[in-house]
């Protein structure tokens, strides 16, 4: 036991990698957000301030640096809405890194926000210390709005690109993740479009929404709300995205899950969790320093202990939080194990695991058919980038080999179809 406060670098053993989200105000945000999963987090902590104190922010950042193998620290919030704690907390959080890393050690900052709450002085802040925002946007207005709403229930798009605006103005670097769900599922190209072009955007996340449907009391049976993407859509999401993505802005623009694809394709850690074979290397910490095994699963039964009483890198080391990772690859159906595209995609998220496979086994998730279709899809682009990569060369070579091929000749991706056809479309 430890009570962790002002830990420094040579105090913790060295863990391997791992990645802590921490909530400053907990599950408190501005926002209403349809979809978002977090809000009923609040009923966790009936008496909760919601407002991360000094001693739990000297412990997480203390024991989070002291506990970072590498070169690199990442100091990560997110929320709720993380920016409701106002620019002293962030003027401190940097305060406490620096006095607590090591000579040699370089502390990332991000943080993950609605972005309706950026003040210019958040913002100068944020400018300073080179943190990377990450902007909650869903598309172009309506699809947006069409969710992302207030407690009022008022639309919040223009609010965002205020923020968007003032974060250009302070030359902020930002990246975008975007929620792909009922509203804009069917619409890729304009989604992305919107986020590249009118937004800017060189880094964009997309997260398939899946909800379960608890108006019917099936809070975690197999039916999805009607916010949720539909998996075949997810696909097609991808897909379009995809197509557009290798023949016009490969190393221009990065997508969360091209990149996973890619390492994957070259034998690579995929870099996303969701991809990985096990679980376990990226934790969720609320604001009283109650650790969690992950932020998809903050409830009493993965509540592995709190910071201030139990050091951070045994709560992570610990018994429960390597059963919690190593369940992901150990239940898995039989189905995923046989199938062509699971080096890639291993199952997926566990959250979205509650459909059956065709043989009636349960465990399957419920993305699986969009993700059969998108890996199956980029399979011959993943290969000629990969080639290229252990070739020395650029993988961005690719628009080229697509540019120069006829629409009526075979697609350059292998698949014996005609390139109008496959990936010339
Ligand atoms: S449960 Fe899902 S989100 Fe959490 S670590 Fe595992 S794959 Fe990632
Ligand atoms: S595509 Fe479907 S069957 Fe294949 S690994 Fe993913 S979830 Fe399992």
């Amino acid at each position: 036991m430890s009570d962790g406060a002002g830990t420094r670098q040579s105090d913790v053993p060295a863990l391997a990698p791992f990645h802590v989200l921490a909530k400053p105000t907990g599950a408190i945000c501005n926002l209403d957000c349809a979809y978002c999963f977090y809000l009923e987090k609040e009923d966790l902590y009936p008496d909760g301030r919601f407002r991360m104190d000094d001693s739990v922010l000297e412990a997480y950042i203390g024991q989070l640096l002291a506990s970072q193998a590498g070169p690199e620290a990442t100091v990560a919030w997110q929320g709720g809405e993380p920016a409701i704690m106002g620019v002293d907390f962030y003027r401190r959080a940097v305060q406490i890194a620096e006095e607590l890393r090591a000579p040699d050690q370089r502390v990332v900052y991000t943080i993950q926000t609605n972005g309706t709450l950026l003040s210019d002085e958040l913002c100068e802040v944020f400018a300073e210390h080179d943190f990377l925002v990450g902007i909650s946007i869903d598309g172009p207005r309506e699809m947006h709005d069409a969710h992302r709403v207030d407690k009022r229930g008022q639309p919040t798009y223009d609010r965002v690109i205020e923020g968007l605006e003032r974060l250009a103005a302070h030359r902020v670097e930002f990246n975008v993740l975007c929620t792909v769900n009922s509203a804009n599922e069917d619409h890729p190209l304009e989604v992305y479009r919107h986020l590249r072009d009118d937004l800017g955007a060189e880094f964009i996340q997309f997260i398939p929404v899946v909800e379960h449907d608890t108006a019917t009391g099936e809070g975690t049976g197999q039916r999805v709300s009607g916010r949720s993407v539909a998996p075949d859509a997810w696909g097609r999401f991808l897909i379009d995205v995809f197509d557009t993505w290798v023949t016009r802005d490969v190393g221009r623009v990065f997508v969360n899950h091209f990149d996973a694809g890619l390492a994957s394709w070259l034998g690579l850690p995929p870099g996303m969790c969701i991809f990985a074979e096990t679980c376990g290397d990226a934790l969720a910490l609320e604001h009283n320093g109650d650790l969690y095994s992950c932020d998809h699963f903050v409830d009493g039964r993965h509540r592995l202990g709190n910071i201030t009483e139990t050091s951070l890198p045994e709560l992570v080391g610990s018994d429960a939080q390597r059963a919690f990772g190593n369940a992901k690859r150990d239940t898995l159906p039989s189905y995923c194990r046989e199938c062509e595209v699971f080096f890639a995609c291993h199952g997926e998220c566990p959250k979205n695991r509650f459909t059956t496979t065709p043989a009636g086994d349960p465990g399957l998730n419920y993305l699986c058919a969009g993700y059969k279709a998108f890996f199956g899809h980029v399979d011959g682009p993943m290969r000629l980038m990969a080639d290229l990569l252990r070739q020395g060369r650029h993988a961005d070579e690719v628009m080229k080999i697509f540019a120069t091929a006829g629409r009526n000749e075979p697609c350059p991706c292998g698949s014996g179809r005609k390139a109008k056809l496959c990936h010339g479309r």
